[in-house]
């Protein structure tokens, strides 16, 4: 396996600023075709297992075991069924003697202090640190895989990356770090669900939030098991189709779509990314269809971010996505109903900043992860006291402008 620094792992968020890759040739279907993930349900990998267990191994939550020592995994929609010594879709869990493990407890593979802008999330206490963190592991097989050399590893395939981080020892490291928050992020946390519930609740216990950054294909149960201590959210919809979700990343559309309505009405703050790929997911009757979607079904607060695309991982020779496209469907979705939508992966854009969906003054104003100016007081439009949705610092503090 290609050897890769922990800087490297961390550059590679999906917020992150990419840099700009020449892009020879644009062949939206003919790579379409060619460069289709499988559909990855049930495709476990027989015998994967390690013989044994090490260090990071934890019993699995939220199994089944079925006959002859076999085990069902209830966390996402792939449920895999994995028989002794198999190893999970995800890379991460194994089946060794009937009983689930996780083998990423306590070892994440990327660690790091990120502005929360980062994640992305802009109506979220803006300008406090997150400590960030990831195992190996992903239960989709996108594409464009912006952390592929993480996601699609086994554990022991960046061992020599790990730092030894049990949940109470992630705690101490957030405090030491002045982040008022653990992100699970990087990765798809879905995949270390075990690692990432027990450090949550003592995230909670210690005064500090949790924000979860995901690709959303989770079952109900674990999510609403997640959301008791979750505090805000990032997350994917690759796009909204079903076909595409199957092509451009190995899952399916309705999953998560129910979990945007399962957070919508658990009253958790989230935000949207929509990476806009071209010849997959730039076509407009799918970015209007989605935006319907949104309003009929969570309403028109909840942040929507269209994000850049650049060439990455098995879509390498596709161009990055062109600025205009990104500007006409903020304007689009704007027009629509939504009422913030941006523009990320693009310095310098209008759709950086926040402006009052009420008298659109600007609210705040964003040079990368700076920001210079903050018109909010508390949760109000400082010009004219409409309340902005979102997460914000109470009035009497505000967010540290030094
Ligand atoms: S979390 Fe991993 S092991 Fe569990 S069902 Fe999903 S892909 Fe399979």
């Amino acid at each position: 396996m290609k050897k890769i620094n922990r800087r490297q792992f961390i550059h590679c968020s999906t917020a992150c600023l990419a840099s700009c890759l020449a892009a020879p040739i644009l062949e939206p279907f003919g790579v379409f075709e060619a460069a289709a993930a499988a559909d990855i349900r049930g495709k476990v990998f027989k015998g994967g297992a390690p013989q044994k267990l090490w260090k990071w191994s934890h019993e699995g939550f939220r199994y089944k075991k079925l006959k002859n020592d076999k085990v069902i995994c209830g966390i996402c929609p792939n449920r895999c069924v994995l028989a002794p010594g198999d190893r999970s879709v995800c890379r991460s869990k194994v089946n060794l003697h009937g009983k689930l493990y996780s083998l990423t407890y306590g070892n994440p593979c990327a660690i790091n202090t990120d502005p929360i802008e980062k994640k992305p999330l802009f109506h979220f206490k803006p300008k406090t640190q997150t400590f960030s963190l990831a195992t190996t592991g992903c239960n989709f097989r996108c594409l464009n895989c912006q952390n592929w050399e993480i996601s699609q590893a086994r554990p022991a395939e960046v061992a020599a990356y790990v730092r030894e981080l049990f949940p109470a020892d992630v705690i101490q490291a957030a405090q030491k770090s002045r982040a008022q928050s653990i992100a699970y992020t990087y990765s798809e946390p879905i995949t270390f669900f075990e690692y990432m519930i027990d450090t949550a609740r003592l995230a909670r216990e210690g005064g500090l939030h949790n924000v979860w950054v995901s690709n959303a294909y989770i079952n109900p149960k674990p999510l609403v098991e997640l959301c008791r201590v979750l505090d805000a959210a990032t997350l994917n919809i690759k796009s909204y189709d079903d076909g595409i979700y199957r092509k451009l990343n190995g899952g399916r559309l309705k999953p998560v779509l129910n979990t945007f309505r399962t957070l919508h009405e658990q009253d958790i703050h989230f935000e949207l990314i929509n990476l806009v790929v071209p010849g997959y997911t730039d076509q407009e009757h799918m970015i209007k269809a989605m935006c319907d979607w949104i309003l009929e079904n969570i309403g028109p607060d909840h942040p929507l971010h269209f994000i850049r695309f650049f060439p990455r991982y098995k879509l390498d020779r596709l161009p990055p996505t062109p600025v205009s496209t990104l500007s006409r469907y903020r304007e689009l979705a704007l027009q629509q109903g939504i009422r913030y939508v941006y523009v990320g992966n693009v310095a310098r854009h209008d759709g950086n900043h926040t402006y009052c969906h009420n008298c659109k003054k600007l609210l705040i104003e964003r040079q990368g992860y700076f920001i210079p100016t903050y018109n909010l007081e508390g949760d109000h439009c400082k010009f004219c006291n409409t309340r902005i949705p979102g997460v914000w610092h109470p009035a009497s503090t505000g967010p540290d402008m030094s």
